[in-house]
């Protein structure tokens, strides 16, 4: 079988699980055999099942957006642990490391259109997934991006240090909103501004010729979506993926 796609299930085994933030964790798998993965796309999401035998797991089948910088060695999923959630929380709680998983290959359609173009990448809470994904990739080739991120406070904030890095190294600009900052996080320091992602600051610190790429709640994408519409970004430049099954 061509390992550049694979037919059906293949089976990865978990090798990592981090702790990202407040119920956020990466899983980090490898094939089972030892083969090669398929590079996904950044921005694609891995399509999986638990393999076990447990008939309320069996065949259920859940999409996780892949975070990490594309390869062929390891896949990187990152779960917020959703209260009630089927299969978030069997993964935060019963998936250990050398049990499996049995993925389908990596799809998806939300990938960067014109590596050209400026970009914006916006993410909300989990959604910073595949724009963490793109950015790792983008940022290694040019810096016309701007990464905006919008989490709760310091404690649910996925990411930081790593995004930090690359905005540092690459000069590549970072705005960071909480919504809800706790005592200690300190506006101008840890984070950018409070409240949400809005019109004022669109207008004034980001290109709206750009390209945007939106992933978060709906609710928090409605809002960004009509703000670009209402600046007059033409709804062709405006991309995001939803998180609903
Ligand atoms: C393309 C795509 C990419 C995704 N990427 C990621 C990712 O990178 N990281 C990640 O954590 N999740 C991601 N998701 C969401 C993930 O696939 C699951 O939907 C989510 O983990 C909930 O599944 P569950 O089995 O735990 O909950 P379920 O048992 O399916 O649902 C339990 C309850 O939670 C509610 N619920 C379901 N999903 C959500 C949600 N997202 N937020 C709030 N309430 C919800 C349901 O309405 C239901 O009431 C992605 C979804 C899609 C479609």
């Amino acid at each position: 079988m061509n390992n550049r796609n694979w037919d059906g299930f293949k089976e990865l085994v978990l090798v990592d699980k981090i702790e990202v933030c407040t119920d956020i964790i990466s899983f980090y798998f490898k094939s089972k055999d030892g083969s090669k993965l398929v590079k996904h796309k950044a921005g694609q999401f891995l399509p999986f099942k638990i393999k076990t035998n447990d008939p309320k797991y069996k065949d259920v089948i859940r999409t996780y957006s892949l975070s990490m910088f594309p390869n062929e060695d390891i896949y990187r999923i990152s779960v917020k642990k959703i209260n009630g959630g089927l299969i978030s929380t069997y993964l935060h709680e019963n998936l250990n490391i050398g049990d499996s998983i049995e993925a389908m290959v990596p799809t998806g359609l939300f990938t960067i259109k014109n590596k050209n173009n400026d970009t914006v990448l916006i993410s909300g809470g989990i959604g910073i997934t595949p724009l963490l994904s793109m950015l790792y990739e983008e940022s290694a080739i040019r810096n016309n991006i701007h990464f905006i991120q919008a989490v709760q406070n310091s404690k649910m904030h996925p990411f930081k240090d790593d995004i930090e890095n690359i905005a540092k190294l690459k000069n590549i600009e970072n705005t960071v909103f909480y919504s809800d900052p706790l005592s200690e996080d300190v506006e101008g320091v840890d984070y950018d501004y409070t409240g949400y992602v809005n019109k004022d600051f669109l207008k004034d610190n980001v290109n709206l010729n750009s390209d945007f790429y939106l992933c978060g709640p709906p609710p928090f994408m409605k809002a960004v979506e009509s703000i670009l519409l209402e600046l007059g970004v033409d709804n062709s430049k405006i991309n995001y993926e939803l998180f609903s099954n």
